[in-house]
């Protein structure tokens, strides 16, 4: 008989290893609190990469998701990455040649560009700049689309969405999860996956594990829809940008997002004002909106993706750049979870153990 898996949470992590795990075989439920798609996943950038400033046992693992990402959307019709590269120069200095020299070295995709290519690349731009990166391999897709293509493909494979359906706690006895509670009522399982992002925390705790995650704030604005300008991911000292199929412009100062501040509303008004004196024909965009999302990030920085110490059958996936890892975690989470003793070695360095307190 096939093992039965519970994944709390449907944003992008836990989609996508619904996904997998129905692909796989296993009868899979997922329960969420809220609306399909998550919470995170819908105020991302979601800017797929494997850029600077991270080490290279965590560049292999997006490298790889990168690679998953083609894969999926060959498999999921309706997921839409769109390859549309990345121009990068918000690095300078010794930081700009330490990425050229490990990046090359590891072999991304990327080229040094000078003024005259990169408006040939981004003939939008009101004031390039002298040399860019280009990554022509970088892309994106629209986020809380992108997860809902994903649970509705587990739902063609048998998997079972229930929302709004909040799992209070874990049940777990002598050393095994045997399901979850929830407020009125219990379901059995073989396998609990967390993906539950900023509410990962408080479950693993009623397991007795304790993930110190951070949830730093990110601010986006939204432009409504304007005739094209961009071609692909932008990133610019200070301003990030890329535009949707629909024409609408997503900016922050980061991809992050920009530090809200007391004042979200006049954050965002600063940053529309950036992005309109950073695109020809600025004067004539809109500002549609602005989001504050919650990055779900682990307190070393690094994603958390393996099963939980001392409590068998009990799996855990949270994390930052979850946009960028969800296919690779998707992939390599259903692999461990029904393949007995599988461990993926590209997962070695994000195990959960690394915070247990001995
Ligand atoms: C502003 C911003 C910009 C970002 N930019 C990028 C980027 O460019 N590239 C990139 O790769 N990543 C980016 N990220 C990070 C990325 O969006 C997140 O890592 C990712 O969305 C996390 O997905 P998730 O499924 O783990 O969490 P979520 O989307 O938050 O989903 C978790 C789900 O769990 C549910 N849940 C929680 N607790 C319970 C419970 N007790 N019972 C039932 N359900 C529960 C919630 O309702 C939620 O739907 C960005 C994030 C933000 C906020």
């Amino acid at each position: 008989m096939s093992k039965h898996v519970i994944v709390i949470g449907s944003g992008i992590i836990g989609s996508s290893i619904a996904y997998q795990l129905a692909k796989h075989g296993a009868r899979v439920t997922v329960l969420d609190e809220g609306e399909p798609g998550g919470i995170a996943t819908r105020a991302s950038f979601a800017w797929i990469n494997a850029s600077w400033g991270n080490p290279d046992f965590y560049f292999r693992l997006r490298r790889r998701s990168m690679a998953e990402w083609r894969g999926l959307a060959e498999e999921v019709p309706e997921l839409k990455v769109l390859w549309c590269g990345g121009l990068c120069w918000d690095i300078t200095g010794d930081a700009r040649e330490d990425f050229l020299r490990d990046h090359s070295q590891w072999g991304y995709g990327m080229r040094v560009v000078d003024r005259r290519e990169i408006l040939s690349l981004e003939p939008g731009l009101a004031d390039p700049p002298a040399e860019a990166v280009h990554v022509a391999e970088e892309g994106v897709v629209e986020p809380l689309d992108a997860a809902r293509a994903l649970l509705s493909a587990a739902r063609g494979l048998g998997a079972e969405l229930f929302t709004p359906v909040r799992v209070k706690w874990l049940d777990v006895e002598a050393g095994r999860v045997r399901g979850v509670l929830l407020e009125d009522g219990h379901i059995h399982a073989d396998e609990v996956v967390v993906a539950a992002g900023a509410g990962a925390p408080e479950l693993l705790a009623s397991a007795d594990f304790i993930l110190p995650l951070d949830l730093p704030p990110g601010l986006l604005v939204h432009t409504e829809p304007a005739p094209p300008v961009l071609q692909g991911l932008v990133m610019a000292p200070e301003l990030h940008l890329r535009q949707t199929r629909e024409g609408t412009l997503v900016a922050g100062s980061d991809f992050g997002g920009t530090d809200p501040g007391i004042d979200p509303k006049r954050t965002a008004e600063s940053l529309f004002k950036n992005v309109q004196g950073f695109v020809k024909g600025g004067e004539n965009l809109k500002l549609a909106g602005y989001t504050v999302g919650f990055r779900p990030t682990p307190r070393d920085g690094l994603p958390v993706i393996g099963k939980i110490p001392a409590v068998d059958g009990l799996y855990a996936a949270v994390m930052h750049s979850g946009i960028t890892n969800a296919a690779a975690v998707g992939l390599f989470a259903a692999q461990e979870i029904l393949g007995g003793d599988a461990r993926e070695v590209l997962l070695e360095r994000f195990r959960p153990e690394r915070f247990c307190i001995n």
